[in-house]
């Protein structure tokens, strides 16, 4: 369409709808715009819009206002209204939030509303965050409270405004002192008080403000860290931050976050999950002059809204957060920090399939602010970046403190006699622990009283319909349960094949081992964490706090234990079967197990006793941990990284998975077929064959489960080793895949960097 002489510059709207929609939509503006008079001025990109959209109205975003629009603009409709008086995201998130829908092939809509609170994806207005509040007037300031002794309820309430300049809320006052609605108007009658409309910071703020406590003195390592960091704020400086567990890494974020607030900067710092911000929190919360504000997703709404305003406002000085608070807007943001940024679930899986720390390094390029990545554990990606210098690379390889690295052996257990799975050995050094006074934690990466029930009569075995999977037995609540899509039954008392009696169970998850352990050594205090005895709110925090007390000399668990949390009077870690994920299909695998390994490790011995790792395993040969062992993490990643460049794996290609799923193995075949024909067709725009591109296609292969939830799934492997040529053919071929007609029940994702290969 040529631009129409008549039409003013910028008023076609263009705007995403909060849908799952690729493409955004031209509009335009919501009256006609009178002869000589400019485009409505309220209207600006960022800005929450409603919008006729087929039969009915949807939310969207402003994202940019054009001059000519690639439709008729006769046949354009006029959005309805704007929802806000103001933009809720700026350019610079705009900007960010359209490169990453774009880079991972995601729909525009989606990826701008996970950058704001969910009720802001239905066309109501924003939270008016004031509410009704009352201050000291002059006369009430400058009055002797003396005065007052007569009046003992005046003279607290007004000592007690008078301690917050800016005024406090009513409904804070009244949560402070009781009803006080007389007293209030009394005070307002004699002119000391007077009423005004306040943005409530929490009750924390009231708090009479604490002198944050001071930290440690930094050792050398961490004040090189710092120092690095901190003369690179004002500009893009991306760093690793490579520092065993308990080197004082959070030591090192809560110095940059002084920094940059000196600085007059935010500080955005994500955290993978939310088990991990309630210590992150307190910490950071005693560290600093003002608590951070926290956003994940275990928060309830109205929470959760209030920190988005105080991080989006610019009033909060720290933000922390899980994923999506990658894209919070940020209008001060001065500084990014991802801490365990080897962790998986900072890639979210479905729907908006993006990572958390990949984007936070593009903010901080695009921003021109330094992000630091830190992990005791890095991942492969961040480590080669780190070692071919694309990243500064800070190092912490102590300890902080007086604590000590734990020592690491392997005990080979072919043709032990194994007794709960442990064997007589690390049986003897548990013994010799407990008697010390000192904990034990045993890791067990299986949760479920038996991976296997069988029937010895006729060999039945205890199978998912839906999945290519054995059901877990969990004895405590007599069910069989499957772990992969969350089909259950109760617990057969004979065979459903021959009836037989004689059903034995095979293997053991953490519920056996507890049971075992409660046997072997009687009288001791275990406790179990995993998914099942830390269900209900608040398990976990009790759990933890028995073992912080003492009570506990047993420790067992799954991976859960690996995670961020410290226990301080473990001396002694068994880690009991590891060799299934030795030999596991998924490239990935050696480093996640490393990753376990180092993580589980780091949290014993912190304080003065030093630690000791029993690594049970009927692999002793296996070159993963005999490097391990032998170099440590660095040493491992070393070899893992040759291995990766051999092979052409991540980070030297570049990977994008097509998934597909049906209830039907042909269907979801047939479209990967399909796809594959249109990456190698001719007519894609391309001249030369993909293959001359740089661009390589591999499959469509099932999944390693190939049925989960009776759905059968297959896979087309995307590879290339330059980033750009992926991208350019991903552009194509995406939107190609989207004009395909849809075969009845089939599902298809496209995860660009894919973390898992299932
Ligand atoms: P990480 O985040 O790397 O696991 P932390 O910052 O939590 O490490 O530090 C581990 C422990 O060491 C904490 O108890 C912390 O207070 C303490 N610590 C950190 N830095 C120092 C230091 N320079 N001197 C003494 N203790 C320190
Ligand atoms: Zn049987
Ligand atoms: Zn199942």
């Amino acid at each position: 369409m040529s631009p129409d002489p008549h039409r003013k510059p910028g008023s076609i709207l263009r705007v995403a709808v909060a849908a799952p929609l690729m493409d955004a939509f031209d509009y335009l503006p919501p009256a006609p715009v009178s002869e000589g008079g400019s485009t409505a001025p309220s209207l600006l990109p960022g800005q929450r819009v409603l919008v006729p959209f087929g039969q009915g109205r949807r939310v969207g975003i402003l994202l940019e206002l054009r001059d000519t629009s690639d439709q008729d603009p006769a046949r354009l409709k006029p959005i309805e209204r704007p929802l806000d008086p103001h933009p809720v995201l700026g350019a610079a998130d705009l900007t960010l939030i359209r490169w990453a829908a774009d880079y991972y092939r995601q729909p525009i809509g989606e990826a701008l509303f996970s950058a704001l609170p969910a009720r802001l994806r239905q066309a109501k207005p924003i939270i008016d965050e004031q509410v009704p509040g009352v201050s000291a007037t002059p006369d009430g300031r400058a009055l002797d409270l003396e005065t007052l002794r007569r009046a003992p309820k005046q003279r607290e309430l007004l000592a007690l405004v008078r301690s917050v300049p800016e005024g406090i809320p009513v409904t804070d006052l009244n949560a402070c002192l009781g009803p006080c609605a007389a007293t209030l108007r009394s005070l307002r009658a004699r002119g000391l008080l007077e009423t005004c409309r306040i943005v409530p910071a929490g009750p924390v703020a009231h708090a009479p403000r604490v002198q944050p406590a001071p930290g440690p003195g930094l050792n050398t390592d961490q004040a090189e860290a710092v120092g690095r960091v901190a003369a690179g704020l004002g500009g893009f400086n991306p760093f690793l931050l490579d520092g065993v567990t308990g080197s004082g890494k959070t030591e090192v974020y809560i110095r940059l976050i002084e920094a940059a607030a000196a600085r007059g900067a935010q500080t955005l710092l994500i955290v993978p999950e939310i088990g991990l911000t309630p210590q992150l929190r307190e910490r950071l919360t005693s560290r600093l002059p003002d608590p951070p504000a926290v956003l994940h997703s275990g928060l309830a709404a109205g929470d959760r809204e209030r920190a988005w305003h105080r991080a989006a406002s610019g009033l909060a000085g720290v933000v922390l957060g899980t994923r999506s608070a990658v894209f919070v807007p940020l209008p001060r943001l001065g500084l990014i920090l991802v801490d365990e940024e080897h962790d998986a679930s900072l890639k979210q899986q479905e729907g908006f399939r993006y990572s958390a720390r990949d984007v936070a390094v593009r903010r901080a390029q695009l921003l021109g602010c330094p992000v630091v990545l830190g992990s005791a554990t890095p991942s492969l990606e961040t480590l080669n970046n780190a070692q071919t210098a694309r990243y500064g690379w800070l190092r912490l390889p102590q300890r902080a403190g007086a604590a000590c690295t734990p020592r690491t052996s392997l005990l080979d257990i072919r043709n032990q006699p194994l007794q709960a799975g442990l064997s007589a050995v690390l049986r003897e050094e548990m013994r010799t622990e407990i008697a010390a006074g000192n904990q034990v934690l045993l890791f067990l990466n299986r949760r479920g009283y038996a991976p296997v029930l069988t029937c010895h009569a006729c060999g039945w075995v205890g199978d998912c319909p839906h999945c290519d999977a054995r059901l877990t037995l969990h004895l405590a609540r007599r069910r069989l349960w499957c772990h992969h899509c969350g089909w259950t039954r109760p617990l057969p008392s004979a065979c459903p094949d021959c009836k037989g009696t004689d059903l034995r169970m095979l293997g053991r998850g953490t519920e056996r081992l507890d049971e075992e352990l409660r046997a072997l050594f009687p009288g001791v205090g275990i406790a179990r964490l995993d998914r099942d005895t830390t269900r209900r709110r608040g398990e976990l925090a009790r759990l933890l706090d028995e073992v912080r007390r003492g009570e506990v000399q047993i420790l067992l668990g799954t991976q859960m234990l690996a995670k961020g949390h410290d226990f301080p009077g473990v001396t002694l870690v068994g880690i009991l079967d590891l060799d299934q994920s030795l030999y596991a299909s998924d490239f990935r695998a050696p480093e996640r197990t490393a990753q376990l390994i180092v993580q589980v490790t780091g949290r014993a011995g912190r304080a003065e006793r030093p630690g000791r790792v029993v690594l049970q395993t009927r692999h002793p040969e296996h070159p993963l941990l005999q490097s391990l062992l032998r170099d440590g993490y660095t040493g491992f990643a070393t070899t893992a990284l040759a291995e990766r460049r051999e092979a052409e794996l991540p980070p030297f290609s570049h990977l994008a998975l097509l998934r597909a799923e049906a209830p039907a193995a042909e269907t979801a075949t047939a479209f990967l077929n399909q796809a594959r024909l249109i990456a190698e067709g001719p007519d894609e725009g391309r001249a030369e064959p993909l293959a001359d591109s740089g661009v390589h296609c591999y499959g469509p292969v099932p999944a390693p489960m190939e049925r989960r939830g009776g759905r059968y799934r297959a896979q087309l492997l995307i590879q290339s080793s330059q980033r750009p040529q992926l991208q350019r053919f991903l552009a194509g071929w995406s939107l190609a895949l989207r004009a395909l007609p849809r075969s009845k029940g089939l599902r298809w994702s496209l995860d660009v960097d894919p973390q898992d290969m299932y």
